[in-house]
């Protein structure tokens, strides 16, 4: 199909809790949602292996979300990890670098990511692309801001004489806004996938369940999660 869908939309869904709650909303405004995750060898698959978990279970939350989900497309970035070094690809220890950036910064990756979906969406016939990047409360992530998904919109239209619209419905909400979110979508059920199903930590680990899901607890992934979690809470 190259013709293009105003309804179908393609998520960039990494089987974490933002994008997971993504899914979610798009799977609640269009009539049909593909997702992309990509493969650029993570030091972990945790979050890799959380992704078919998760779409089931979203296919289980209302009948019209599994009437709307389709296909799922894993895109091979080894090039990616080839020419990063950094605590998310190799075993470099998680903080602040020389660049004032964390070490878990891979230079470029979601400029890829959506030149990637961009490419997909093309032959997918899709008009949307949703993606979880947020600026309110993340580490400085330079192609997480606003701008730089504007410009690549921009990029993408021009490049592929296409009319994508990128939506990024958490850009400027925090963690505990984003637990608010997927209440107010989902309810409890859709807390209970990004409790039990979604994967965050930066380390992979899973042998630790908390009240916000699993993870090491410590990492910036965790910490994030873990306080965002517990302001959400107090203010229900
Ligand atoms: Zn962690």
């Amino acid at each position: 199909m190259t013709a293009m869908d105003p309804d179908c939309t393609l998520v960039l869904f990494s089987g974490g809790q933002d994008s997971t709650v993504c899914l979610a909303w798009a799977l609640e405004r269009f009539a049909r949602v593909e997702t992309v995750g990509f493969d650029y060898e993570q030091r972990h698959r945790a979050e890799l292996e959380a992704r078919p978990r998760v779409r089931e279970r979203m296919k289980t939350l209302a009948p019209a979300w599994a009437a709307r989900l389709g296909e799922d497309h894993v895109l091979e970035l080894g090039a990616l990890a080839a020419i990063s070094d950094t605590a998310l690809t190799r075993e470099v220890a998680i903080a602040i670098g020389e660049s004032g950036l964390p070490t878990t910064f891979v230079p470029g990756r979601n400029l890829i990511f959506l030149a990637f979906a961009g490419a997909l969406g093309y032959r997918r016939g899709a008009k949307h692309l949703v993606a979880g990047m947020c600026e309110t409360d993340f580490s400085g992530y330079p192609d997480c801001r606003d701008d730089t998904i504007k410009a690549m919109q921009l990029a993408l239209n021009l490049g592929m004489e296409r009319r994508f619209v990128i939506h990024t419905p958490l850009m400027w909400i925090d963690k505990a806004a984003t637990f608010a979110l997927a209440h107010e979508i989902g309810g409890d059920a859709l807390l209970d996938v990004l409790v039990e199903d979604t994967h965050t930590c930066y380390l992979g680990d899973r042998s630790q369940r908390h009240d916000w899901g699993y993870g090491c607890g410590t990492c910036p992934a965790c910490r994030l999660r873990a306080d965002g979690f517990a302001k959400w809470m107090s203010t229900r």
